[in-house]
């Protein structure tokens, strides 16, 4: 029996690993991690993330081919194919702060890898890692375990989170990069055999390592930077009247263009996208690019301008001040369909409001108080130049209470913030709410999620991204 270990129980791991072990029952995965209270939770009824789809995978393999543990020595020195989808964050300090990423708990596993390894054995790189990685991998493995041959691969996950079910069930590609020799390639045919339980072997592409780890890299910045393309748009359209709706639509219809990921909003989120370009560039920066640095670098100026924009507009529309005003903050998540609330534009339009000396009540369905105002309460990270947002007050947590429903946030309030595309905002009994708010009341969309006509019919004043304003 193949036996798999992945190092990482986390966002990509726990799927990934939960999907292989349904589609290939003849192969006994194992998901480790130095997290205690993480392995407990996916021991448990309550899973650590959510993720539709997710809990029915885990409940058909946990404790027949599919085991959460500890005890991540053991089950990597049994493995003979070693995933590792540990966090590969920003590093903060030091060489490269605020760009080139972290890899110590990559270069950790590594080590362990080496020290309790006794056969030979298949290293994945699962977790997003800069271009040439797997060079220094092979380094720290060979250097500490001279007798045991490791096959480096790189097979960068492109799931979303919000939809990583549907898309590890159906993925558009799956790409494995390998050491082009004959023990390279067996390496590559041995995790493809894996893949090809349920994947069709069009759709598996084999390349070198070098471009198996860029392609993630660069697949990242394209749907990040579409996002900020048609976010800029947004701006263009509310300084002239067009509407970055129809704009988008009429734009997305050209076949070379396509449809996704053309809907603006108030900035992009999530551990990957900033992480991954910021990574990009510092590793254009250290090959003499600072031409295509600067393109990237934009990417992310651009989603720091949309929040900074979005915060500004609130204040304006509000007599230029929210000091003391109630704001219904609606979703906290960076995406619907999840929890996560990695690098949410939130947090940046929160802090601003809280800037101002708003009182915020907040809520989303997946997101508990407590991540909330953790979420808050810390600096942020000043990446290149400071983004233009006024850093809330770490007292100013005083100033946000989380509720249970959007009803609650709502009652009472100036104004109204949407910052999640959740499907129950689009529901909502606005008509109710309107009748419990201060009036003027005002509806800011960082979404698009609210028909803005019927709104204004109500009587809110309504701020669309990208939509001709209210006169
Ligand atoms: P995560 O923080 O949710 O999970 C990482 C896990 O690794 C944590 O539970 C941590 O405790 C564990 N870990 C760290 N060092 C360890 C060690 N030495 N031994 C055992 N466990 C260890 O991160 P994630 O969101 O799953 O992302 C993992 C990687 O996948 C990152 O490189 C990320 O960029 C990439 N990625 C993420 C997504 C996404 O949507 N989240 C999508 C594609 C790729």
């Amino acid at each position: 029996m193949v036996k798999i270990c992945c190092i990482g129980a986390g966002y990509v791991g726990g799927p990934t690993m939960a999907v292989i072990a349904l589609k290939c029952p003849a192969i006994e995965v194992a998901v480790v991690d130095i997290s205690v209270s993480r392995i407990n939770a996916w021991n448990s009824e309550q899973l650590p993330i959510y993720e539709p789809g997710l809990e029915d995978v885990v409940k058909q393999c946990r404790g027949k081919n599919l085991f959460f543990s500890t005890d991540v020595e053991k089950h990597v020195s049994e493995a003979d194919i070693v995933f590792v989808s540990v966090n590969t964050p920003t590093k903060t300090q030091g060489l490269g702060a605020g760009k080139a990423a972290d890899l110590t708990y990559w270069e950790s596993a590594a080590r362990m890898i080496a020290d309790v390894s006794k056969s030979d054995k298949i290293v994945v790189e699962k977790s997003t890692v800069p271009v040439k990685t797997a060079e220094a991998i092979e380094k720290i493995l060979t250097h500490n375990s001279k007798k045991i041959n490791f096959q480096i691969l790189s097979n960068p996950e492109f799931l979303a989170e919000g939809t990583a079910i549907q898309d590890l069930f159906n993925p558009d590609r799956v790409l494995i990069g390998g050491r082009e020799t004959p023990e390279g390639a067996k390496a590559i045919q041995a995790l493809k055999d894996v893949y090809a339980h349920w994947v069709p072997v069009e759709r598996i592409i084999c390349t070198n390592l070098w471009s198996a780890e860029l392609s993630k890299l660069a697949a990242n910045a394209f749907l990040a930077q579409r996002i900020s393309s048609v976010n800029a748009m947004s701006a263009l359209c509310e300084a002239t009247g067009a509407d970055v709706t129809q704009v988008s639509h009429a734009v997305g219809k050209d076949s070379r263009i396509g449809p996704k990921f053309l809907n603006a909003s108030v900035g992009f989120g999530g551990s990957c996208f900033q992480k991954d370009i910021l990574n990009l560039v510092y590793i254009c920066e250290c090959n003499g690019l600072p031409e295509v640095a600067n393109y990237w670098k934009q990417v992310i100026k651009v989603n720091d301008y949309q929040k900074t924009r979005f915060v500004n507009r609130v204040v304006s529309s509000m007599f230029n001040t929210v000091s003391g005003k109630k704001i219904a903050i609606l979703g906290f998540a960076f995406k619907k369909d999840t929890g996560d609330t990695r690098e949410t534009p939130a947090i940046d339009v929160c802090k601003g409001l809280l800037g101002d000396k708003a009182q915020l009540s907040i809520y989303d369905p997946q997101v508990s108080e407590d991540q909330i105002k953790r979420d808050l309460s810390m600096k942020k990270f000043d990446w290149d130049h400071p983004v233009h947002l006024q850093s809330a007050d770490p007292t100013s947590i005083t100033q946000v209470s989380v509720v249970g429903d959007a009803y609650e946030a709502t009652k009472g309030a100036h104004g109204i913030c949407i910052l999640t595309e959740w499907d129950e905002f689009r529901k909502l009994d606005y008509q109710r709410i309107f009748y419990n708010m201060q009036k003027p009341a005002f509806v800011f969309d960082g979404r698009n999620v609210v028909d803005v006509e019927k709104l204004r019919e109500i009587g809110f004043i309504v701020y669309s991204i990208g939509k001709p304003l209210d006169s």
